[in-house]
Formats: structure tokens, C-alpha cells, sequence
């Protein structure tokens, strides 16, 4: 029998719960047999009196349990590889990540959600390139990752159904930002969808849910500790969100940096995080190399082509026409321009996320559509000297309307300094 109040009670109190009644409780709810308003507060006792890692590995496994879960080192008799973002402004990785590992000869195959908010989804940006389909079965999706060695869908309705309540009711009760709730959120899906190595971005900024690097390096060593007690091997990349990812912020324009990215002609910070997300997926997977050896490979495969040969070999593979051409352009391109000579001293992630959701890149409520043609290209990012005049980023627009706002919004994301800051690399720290 369910003691759904004793077990909120004793968390309330600051008590510990063993592995069965967090399962009670977490199945439950995922059976309609607890209340929303009992999870809530079960929720919030959390939020204030944490989870022990004993306890959050439990809410992660009862998690898992709630729905089907996938097994593709039985179903192909390799380690497959995934990698995750915690979310950020501009952050197509995953996409430009897929075809370079693919094209090392490991399997990638991962299970994507769909942006809400300032972040991007990277569902929402493949599905920017005509014809792509998000929806494949999972026969479907294990037989593309064995035949053409990638594959990025949208999650399915039965993997890990209770963390879609969850994550649901934690969104509408101040209840997100809990360590041990993320961490089982995320965690309990990558477990789910069976890769064996992850590669784990951990966002730290103001365009980040993590603000700060200490409370990155938490999330980041609770969620190694949960891959340790699934046998999943993790390695966690903390990495700058203080500015937007790269220059493009928005669905097609991420795809075509990703493509360009792809071809060994990306920006620079995005080039050195997809190079070492490469990096470490390569050296966990069954190739047997170090991660300085799977970098060089990663930089081998973008030089001598064949990474954007697998890039158009997966696009192709889900029905999407991968020539850039193809991609949908926004009608109104638009420049902000420096108001002076200087330095750009910071750029700030969030309202470059906050322009581009205006736009029409993102959405703000489940369900709103998207515009995929339209977001902002960062020209100019911290540290760059400009000159009074010159193109700080360009606003791509549907109508001249939202085009005069976004150039606004944009122009007040930079600060422009007399000096160069001081250089922050992408990859803050590597936990693993
Ligand atoms: N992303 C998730 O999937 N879950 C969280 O709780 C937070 C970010």
C-alpha cells in the first residue's frame, strides 16, 4: 500500500528514503495512482532537503523503469555513443558531433528533445533542413545506427514516461533547479535510450540553468556517479554560456554553422567543444583509442571529407536533403552595427536567446510553431576588436516589425570595452 504522506513527511523532515519507496512513489504517479499535488510536495521536500546519491540513483532507476527502455549493445553488438546538452543559446553540438563520430567508424545514436524557452531544441533545428523526419520507429532508428552509423530522433512517448510528468510538474512548481532532480531527469533518458558512453555538456552562464561553475561541477559529478551505477561510462564538459554558442542563434542558421563546422570551416570556440566532445565519445568507444588519439581522428575526418560525407549519408537517411541550399532563408537580414571603436567585452547569452525566440526561432509554449528561417548571426563575439560602424550581428527576420525590435534587443547583448577582456576558453573543465 502507497504512504505517499509518511514518505513526504519523512523527506520534509530531512530523512532518507530507501530504493522501494522512492519506486512506490515515482511509479505510482506514473500509474495515476498518486496525485499531482503529493508529487509536488514530495518535489519541494527535495528541493530543500536534497537527495542522498543512494536516493537519487533510485529516483533515476524507478525513473527508467516507468517506460520501455533500449538495449543497443544487444541489438548491435557495439558501444554506441550519445551525447547530451543541459541546454544553451546557439547550441547545435550534437549535429555537427553525429556525422564527425560516425565518420570515426563508432555508432551514434541518440534520442533528442524539443527547445523550450531561450535554448533551442535540436529537433526543432534538423527538422529546419526540408524533408528531415524526427520520427522513426525504434527498428527504425536501431537499423539506421547499425547501416549508416548515425541517427537523432525525437524521444518516443514510452521512454521514461514518468519524467515527462515529472519534468512537467517541476516546470509549474518552482522545482527545476534541484541538482539531484536534474541529474535524474537527464540521466534517467540517456540510460533509457541504451548508448553505453556519453559525452555529457554541462552549460555554465547566464544562458545557462547553471550559473555558476561550482554548481555545474555538482550536477556534473552527480550525474558521472549515476552513469558509474548504470555501468555507463560519462564524461562531463563544462563549457561557457555566458555567450551564445558559436555565431548563429536560430534553426536553419545553426544547421548551416553546423555544416560548416562539419567541413573544417566553423567558428572557433565551436569547433574546439565539438572537437573534444569528439574526442572523448571516440576514446570511450569500443576503438580503443585515448581521447588525444580520438581528437586527431575527429580532425582527421573533418580534413579529408569524410565527416561531411556521413553528414549527408544520415540527413539523406532520414529523408532530408542535406545541400545547404535547400536550407529556407529568412526575407529581411538586417546588421547592428558598433556604436563606437573597441573591444566587445561581453556578449550575453540570454537576451540573444530572448531576440531569437521573438523572432519566431523558439517557442515559448509547448506546441507554439517555429519559424526555422529566422534568429540572429553573433558577427562579433567577445574579445573581438571592432570599429565604430562596423557589423556587431545581423537579425534575420520575417517582418520588418520583428526586425526592428531583434536589432534592439541584439545591440543591447553587447558591451563594448577600451581593452580586450580576459580570454575564457569554451571548455571550462572536463569532469569525468
Ligand atoms: N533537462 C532535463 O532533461 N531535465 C531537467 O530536469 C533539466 C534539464
Amino acid at each position: 500500500m502507497i504512504r505517499a504522506v509518511e514518505l513526504i513527511q519523512r523527506k520534509r523532515d530531512g530523512g532518507e528514503l530507501v530504493a522501494d519507496e522512492i519506486a512506490e512513489l515515482i511509479l505510482g504517479y506514473a500509474r495515476d495512482e498518486i496525485p499531482d499535488y503529493q508529487l509536488a510536495a514530495f518535489c519541494m521536500a527535495v528541493y530543500f532537503r536534497g537527495l542522498s546519491p543512494a536516493e537519487t540513483h533510485a529516483l533515476t532507476d524507478a525513473m527508467v523503469r516507468s517506460g520501455r527502455t533500449l538495449d543497443l549493445r544487444s541489438a548491435l553488438g557495439r558501444t554506441v555513443v550519445d551525447k547530451h546538452s543541459t541546454g544553451g543559446v546557439g547550441d547545435k553540438t550534437s549535429i555537427a558531433v553525429a556525422p564527425i563520430v560516425g565518420a570515426c567508424g563508432v555508432p551514434f545514436g541518440k534520442m533528442s528533445g524539443r527547445g523550450l524557452g531561450h535554448t533551442g531544441g535540436t529537433l526543432d533545428k534538423l527538422e529546419a533542413i526540408p524533408g528531415f523526419r524526427v520520427e522513426l520507429t525504434e527498428d527504425e532508428f536501431i537499423a539506421q545506427v547499425r547501416d549508416v552509423g548515425v541517427a537523432i530522433i525525437g524521444q518516443s512517448d514510452d521512454l521514461v514516461p514518468a519524467d515527462k510528468r515529472l519534468y512537467a510538474l517541476r516546470d509549474v512548481t518552482a522545482t527545476i533547479e534541484n541538482v539531484s532532480l536534474i541529474a535524474a531527469s537527464i540521466m534517467s533518458k540517456k540510460i533509457a535510450a541504451g548508448a553505453e558512453a556519453i559525452t555529457l555538456d554541462v552549460k555554465v552562464g547566464d544562458g545557462a540553468f547553471m550559473k555558476t561553475i561550482e554548481d555545474a561541477r555538482t550536477l556534473a559529478e552527480a550525474m558521472i556517479e549515476l552513469g558509474r551505477r548504470s555501468e555507463r561510462r560519462v564524461a562531463c564538459l563544462l563549457t561557457d554560456m555566458d555567450q551564445p554558442l558559436g555565431q548563429a542563434v536560430g534553426n536553419a542558421l545553426e544547421i548551416r554553422e553546423a555544416i560548416a563546422t562539419v567541413r573544417g570551416e566553423g567558428p572557433e570556440d565551436f569547433t574546439e567543444l565539438v572537437l573534444a566532445a569528439c574526442g572523448h565519445l571516440l576514446s570511450f568507444s569500443d576503438l580503443g583509442v585515448d581521447e588525444t588519439e580520438g581528437r586527431r581522428r575527429a580532425e582527421a575526418a573533418i580534413a579529408d571529407g569524410s565527416a561531411i560525407e556521413a553528414y549527408a549519408r544520415w540527413i539523406r537517411a532520414q529523408g532530408g536533403d542535406p545541400d545547404e541550399g535547400a536550407l529556407e532563408g529568412a526575407p529581411i537580414v538586417r546588421t547592428v552595427e558598433a556604436p563606437a571603436d573597441g573591444y566587445v567585452g561581453s556578449l550575453h547569452a540570454l537576451p540573444v536567446g530572448l531576440a531569437a525566440l521573438r523572432l519566431g526561432a523558439g517557442r515559448s509554449r509547448k506546441g507554439d510553431p517555429i519559424d526555422h528561417a529566422v534568429g540572429v548571426v553573433c558577427v562579433k563575439k567577445r574579445g573581438d576588436a571592432v570599429r565604430g560602424g562596423e557589423p556587431l550581428a545581423e537579425v534575420h527576420a520575417r517582418t520588418e516589425d520583428a526586425a526592428d525590435t531583434a536589432v534592439r534587443e541584439v545591440a543591447a547583448a553587447y558591451d563594448l570595452a577600451d581593452e580586450p577582456p580576459a580570454r575564457r576558453p569554451i571548455v571550462l573543465d572536463t569532469v569525468v
